[in-house]
Formats: structure tokens, sequence, C-alpha cells
């Protein structure tokens, strides 16, 4: 039986080279994969920078305080710095009513609550390491067409129809994964009927590092600082409101997002384009089985409001590997896929039941709701410890021991 200083050599196929496959093979890399003798594959069809990539598409990503230090670990922090906007504020707060809860950097002693990232550049910073990283085998632009299980792991086809076996086989292609339905794994899935509408608006007057949450009583909004005097908006309406805000000319949409955001921001100057995305709460109801894991959004996809979907996958992301580096049994044995699960299940339980419901909770209209919502946020206001447990929900640091 090899130990863990031992090369005990094997294969890891990571389906998908978006930002959590792309921050997998990272932490594999960076944890001492090679020195374990493990040879990584990272399939994916679409490169950053050649036309659209799903996974590093217009949309920015906050990043929690959590995932900044991941990333620090793993030597990529400057170079996404240098593109990423500081947190310094927080203000939750709701339509129309005063009660409101205001988080700050300062008080909680640290230098920023989160940080704006463009995800096309968060995508730029990975593959440029990934690129140029020994023990990394890229397949791109290739997709895996058929997964099917072997004995000791994966027999996979790409889409010209070559063949490749793994020892471990890492479904990260997205919330819409056909290898995961090839699989025969089923996903809970709840619908919010609602979408997102998102886009970079031009702001009159700088936003002073300062992230905005407003829940109007026809769904959240948040407005986050990017670089340039810029936010980035995420809207979440009806799909049809959603569908009739993406058709409007800009200068009414702008006059219709200053109506329902008001002046904390001056006025609203330009809107890039917009894009949307329709909202479900979704969970695979298997993560693991021996030589596979499902990751990212295959695994579970978040409502975006609280920002926690891609910072959950960066803690998974990290565990997983920690665990696999950690374990001296051959890849892809179940019982370490599941000690991985089980290390990120009150993770997984606890975020995703906090977004659940604070969606939930701020996107009822109902006026008892709407008085308990104020109440709620009044007391986080006046309650340091509440606030404080809100905030390193927020900054993703809320089940760190
Ligand atoms: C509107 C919106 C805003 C969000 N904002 C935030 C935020 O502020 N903070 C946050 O933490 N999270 C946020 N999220 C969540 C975040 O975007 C996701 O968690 C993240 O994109 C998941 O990445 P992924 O790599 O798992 O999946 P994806 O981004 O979907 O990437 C999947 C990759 O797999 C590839 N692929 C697909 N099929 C195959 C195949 N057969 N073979 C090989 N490769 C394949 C695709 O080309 C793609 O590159 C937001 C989500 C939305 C919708």
């Amino acid at each position: 039986m090899p130990t863990t200083q031992q090369a005990a050599g094997g294969h890891i196929v990571i389906a998908g080279g978006g930002l959590v496959g792309a921050s997998l093979a990272l932490a594999l890399l960076e944890g001492g994969a090679r020195a374990r003798g493990w040879r990584i594959s990272l399939v994916e069809p679409h490169a950053p920078g050649e036309g659209f990539q799903p996974s590093f598409d217009a949309r920015s990503s906050a990043l929690s305080w959590g995932s900044r230090q991941t990333y620090q670990r793993l030597g990529l922090w400057t170079a996404i710095a240098a593109q990423a906007e500081p947190i310094t504020r927080i203000h939750v707060g709701e339509q129309g009513r005063a009660a409101a809860t205001r988080l700050s950097a300062e008080e909680e002693g640290v230098p920023a609550l989160g940080y704006v990232v463009d995800n096309a550049w968060l995508g730029h910073c990975l593959w440029q390491r990934l690129r140029a990283a020994e023990g990394l085998t890229w397949y791109c632009p290739a997709r895996v067409e058929r997964v099917q299980a072997v004995p000791g792991g994966y027999h996979l086809t790409l889409d010209d129809g070559s063949p490749l076996d793994c020892d471990l086989l890492v479904l990260a292609d997205g919330g819409r994964s056909d290898l995961r339905t090839q699989l025969g794994i089923h996903v809970r899935r709840t619908e919010y009927g609602q979408s997102a509408l998102i886009a970079n608006i031009g702001l009159g007057q700088p936003h002073g590092g300062e992230a905005f949450e407003r829940f109007t009583r026809h769904g959240p909004m948040a407005l986050l600082p990017l670089a340039g005097q810029r936010s980035a908006l995420v809207w979440t309406r009806s799909p049809e409101e959603i569908a009739r805000l993406q058709a409007l000319p800009d200068a009414a949409f702008l006059a219709e997002l200053q109506q329902t955001f008001g002046y904390r921001l001056g006025r609203l100057r330009r809107v890039g384009t917009r894009y949307s995305y329709p909202l479900a709460l979704h969970e695979a109801e298997e993560q693991v089985r021996s030589h596979l894991v499902v990751l990212g959004n295959a695994a579970h996809g978040l409502h975006p409001i609280a920002g926690q979907g891609f910072n959950l996958s960066l803690r998974d992301v990290m565990a997983l590997s920690e665990t696999l580096l950690g374990s001296a049994a051959p890849l892809g044995e179940l019982a370490t896929l599941q000690r991985y699960l089980q290390r990120q299940r009150d993770d997984q339980a606890l975020t995703i039941g906090f977004s659940d419901r604070v969606t939930r909770l701020f996107s009822n209209a109902h006026p008892l709701l709407a008085c308990g919502r104020s109440l709620g946020l009044l007391a986080l206001e006046l309650c340091a410890p509440a606030r404080q447990a809100f905030a390193r929900q927020a900054m993703g640091l809320g089940t760190r021991r």
C-alpha cells in the first residue's frame, strides 16, 4: 500500500474547464499531484477569448474573503487582484422601507468583505496559469461525448471519437450537465419562477467600494462595485418582466432601474449588454460514486443574489483536492470520496439553505413577511453578533471553525 509520500500513479480527468474545473486542476497541481505521480487531463469545448465561453461569459462574480485567501494560497491572487474591485461595505435594504443593515470591512477587521471580478478575467488568469503548468494535459477544444463506468474507473469518448480512460472522473460540466444525465444521476430542482438580468452599469459618481443588496416587491437586486466607476447589476424579476426589461431602449431601461434602485449611486449613466438567466435551485442527488465526483454547478446551483454559488464550489474544490492528496488509498476509492463529501456536507447545507431562505423571504410581497423582513434587517443593524454571523456567511467563512 503506497503512503501519501509515495508516487501511486493514476489519471484524473476533469470534464469541463470552467471556473470550477480549472480551479480544481490548479489546486491539485499546487497541492502536489505530480509528486503523487498523477496525470491530470482537462477537457473543455471552448477556449476563453475564442468567442462565447459559457463559464467566462460577461458576468462578474463576487468572490468572498475566503475565496481570496484560497487563490492567495494557490499563488493566483496577485494576478486576479489586478482587476478585482474590493467590497468595503455592503448595504442590505428594502425598497421603500427605512430598515437596512450595513456590513463593513473595518468592523469585520478585514481589508475587504469580498471582491468583484469579471468572470472573463478570472478565467483568463486561471487559464494563463494552467497553460504553462506541467503535469496537465489539455483537450481543448474537445467535449466528453460519452461516459461509461468500467472496473477501476471510467471510459470516456471524446467528440472526435478518441477514447480516454481514467481512475477518477470529475464532472465539472455545468448546471445542465449532459454527462450527469447519461450516468442517471437525478437532480432535485426548485424553480423560483424568476430570471436574473445581468448588466454592467456606468455610474455618474464613484461607488466607493459599496455593494448594495436591495429587496423589492418583485424580487431582489444587487449592484456590486466594479473597476472603473461601474457596478455590476443582478436584477431578478419574473421571466416576462426580464424579457420586457431586456428589450427596452437603454435610456428607458436606465430610467426604470434608477426609479427602482434610487440615487445612492448618483445618476446611472450607461448600461452595457444585458443578459438573462433563468433561476432555480438545483442539487444532484449523488455527488460521489466509486471513481466519480460531481462538482460545481453540476452538483449544485444557487440563486445568485447572495453571491455564494461559486464561492461554495471553490470550498468544495479545496476540500476535494486536500482529501485526495491526503489519502493513501488508490485514486477514486469510494471511501475517500465519501470523506470529501462528509467534510463539505455542513457547508453545502448551510450555504444552500442561506441562499434559499434569503431568496424566499425577500421575494415575497406578503405584508406580514415584508414587516418581518424590516424587523429582521433592523435586528441585524442593532445586534452586532447577528450582523457578524451574517457577514461571516456572506464572506464565505460561515462554517469555518
Ligand atoms: C447570474 C449569475 C450570477 C452569479 N454570480 C455569482 C457571484 O457573484 N458569486 C458566486 O460565488 N457565484 C455566482 N454565480 C454562480 C457561478 O456563476 C457558478 O457557480 C459558476 O459559474 C459555476 O462554474 P462551473 O465551472 O461549475 O460551471 P460552468 O460555469 O457552467 O462551466 C462548465 C464548463 O463545462 C464545459 N462543458 C460543458 N459540457 C462539457 C462536456 N460534455 N465535456 C467537457 N466540458 C464541458 C463548458 O464549456 C463550461 O466551460 C452566479 C450565477 C449566475 C447565473
